[in-house]
């Protein structure tokens, strides 16, 4: 960067770009605040309002390096901040966002920030993948060796490159919280009153309209307050992290994550940072390996593999469908109705999105999605929820996890079989079973649990696909041995569609 000379005056930030290794030496700053991107779709009122005190803490740091505009589109303001007047900024995250500053003149495109991969370095590995076939392990192994991340040589610390099974307990039995510190909360400064007299004053007006609640913001809107939260991560809550990575309890919403992925996203910390912090509390014998290979490979194996993946299928990948399915999600859940709802692991993972707009993996993919692919939900639809309900969620992160992971709609090109299950998995990896009014063990009946009779419905509905998987197979043969399907299926057709379970 240091040797690079720009005509360009101006230098152009999106929301999501935020953190210094966006910024462009000796260039005035644009940042647009469109309103039309709040007005289009019903956002969570927490993200909304976490996106615009991130930008308006960035803006009060730059001071008079900014010109900030409050415009209806970025049209509008680019037009209004700089005339005709070059401007370059950083690849965005979206591509609805690319194909916006590739159609103007005035604006040229740098490479992307905030990423340890480099897409053309992905597509020269993707091409190199043995038979054609892309597998995260490989790539994050790929990536592990090319940044020299956690390496003794040219082998992986330990010995082994993925300690998956070390990180699957359950959680503890006696306990309704982890005997972890509390994560990092932030204080709330005159700038988030601001966005919050501003959120309502429009939402009085009826200009916008929100789901969620907002306040008290629990994620970090400057780059010091990221950093703040990062050292915290890493010093109490990174020892635990990997033991307890996939467990839930209904009394503990944070468990030993990090909640750094808003941070991540909105361009306030860069990845390399936070892997190379996890590795230094390995080496300095303050974090067990598998707890630091475990937020490793989230980091630099997930993460640059999504946000890869995301270019790499291009815009129509959007569009995919392979299990054919189109219900409509119910009003309940877009509005996320948790008292509507009598399971207790669904209704306690959405009070947990209506009050902060985030969840951790489990719940995302094997309580939220889990249920949407029992249901045969509109992917589509599924995805745009995601991306509205969640203060992490942007179009690039959201397409590869919803469309690929969590609901199978690319037929396999991200998971090699759906992320499906029944009551029993939940049972084991939490404690929310025990009061619900549901019982994980059964499938018919009063106390049929939604999701064990939900996977048998889903297992019938696909069973031609599925038995043609050999990951899937199995579960096919045992859906031949279950003696009362047809009960399962007449309760499931007796069920209105759109009753909350
Ligand atoms: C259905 C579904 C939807 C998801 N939606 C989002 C989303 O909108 N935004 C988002 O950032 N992540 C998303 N994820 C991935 C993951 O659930 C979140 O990154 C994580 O829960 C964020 O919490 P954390 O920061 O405490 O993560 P940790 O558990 O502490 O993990 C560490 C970091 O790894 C990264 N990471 C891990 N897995 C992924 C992944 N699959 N994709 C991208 N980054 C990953 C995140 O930056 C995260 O901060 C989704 C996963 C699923 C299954
Ligand atoms: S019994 Fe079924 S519905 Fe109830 S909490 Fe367990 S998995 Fe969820």
């Amino acid at each position: 960067m240091a040797d690079e000379r720009f005509e360009e005056p101006f230098h152009w930030l999106f929301g999501d770009q935020l953190g210094p290794h966006f910024l462009r030496p000796d260039s005035t700053v644009v940042m647009i605040e469109s309103r039309s991107v709040l007005r289009r779709r019903r956002f969570h009122r927490a993200k909304a309002h976490l996106l615009l005190s991130a930008m308006r803490h960035r803006a009060a740091e730059l001071g008079d390096r900014v010109r900030y505009l409050r415009a209806e589109t970025y049209r509008d303001g680019l037009a209004r901040a700089v005339g005709d007047a070059s401007v370059t900024v950083h690849h965005p995250t979206s591509h609805a966002a690319a194909r916006f500053v590739r159609e103007h003149a005035q604006v040229r495109v740098l490479p992307p920030r905030g990423f340890l991969v480099e897409p053309d370095a992905f597509s020269r590995w993707a091409e190199s993948a043995r038979g054609g076939h892309l597998r995260m392990e490989d790539f994050y192994r790929y990536v592990r060796q090319d940044h020299a991340l956690l390496m003794d040589g040219d082998q992986p610390a330990g010995g082994k490159w993925n300690l998956d099974t070390d990180n699957r307990e359950p959680p503890p039995k006696d306990r309704d919280t982890l005997p972890v510190p509390a994560p990092y909360l932030p204080r709330e400064d005159a700038i988030d009153d601001e966005v919050r007299a501003d959120l309502d004053r429009w939402e009085r007006k009826g200009e916008v309209s929100f789901v969620g609640r907002d306040g008290p913001r629990r994620f970090p809107a400057s780059r010091a307050e990221a950093r703040r939260a990062l050292r915290a991560f890493v010093k109490k809550r990174l020892p635990t992290f990997g033991r307890w990575e996939d467990a839930m309890l209904a009394g503990d919403w944070a468990m030993s994550h990090s909640m750094l992925s808003a941070a991540l996203n909105l361009g306030l910390l860069d990845p390399a940072e936070c892997v190379e912090a996890a590795e230094k509390a390995y080496r300095a014998g303050e974090a067990p390996l598998n707890s630091v290979e475990g937020y490793v490979r989230q980091v630099a194996g997930w993460r640059e593999y999504m946000w890869n993946l995301y270019w790499y299928f291009g815009p129509r990948y959007r569009e995919s469908n392979a299990l054919g399915h189109h219900a409509p999600l119910p009003d309940w859940f877009s509005r996320l109705d948790a008292e509507a709802v009598e399971a207790r692991c669904l209704s306690t993972t959405l009070a947990q999105v209506r009050d902060r707009g985030w969840v951790h993996h489990i719940p995302r993919l094997m309580i939220l999605g889990n249920h949407a692919l029992q249901r045969g939900w509109d992917p589509a639809a599924v995805t745009d929820w995601f991306h509205r309900c969640f203060v992490d969620g942007y179009d690039w992160v959201m397409l590869t996890n919803v469309i690929g992971m969590s609901q199978y709609a690319d037929g396999g090109r991200i998971t090699t079989k759906p992320y499906v299950a029944g009551g029993s998995y939940i049972n084991t990896m939490s404690d929310l079973c025990g009061p619900c009014a549901y019982r994980p063990t059964e499938r018919t009946g009063e106390r049929a649990c939604p999701y064990t009779a939900g996977y048998w419905e889903f297992i019938h509905r696909h069973r031609d696909r599925l038995s043609h998987n050999y990951r899937s197979a199995r579960a096919v043969k045992q859906l031949d041995r279950i003696s009362d399907l047809d009960d399962v299926l007449r309760d499931a057709r007796r069920r209105d569609p759109d009753a909350a379970p």
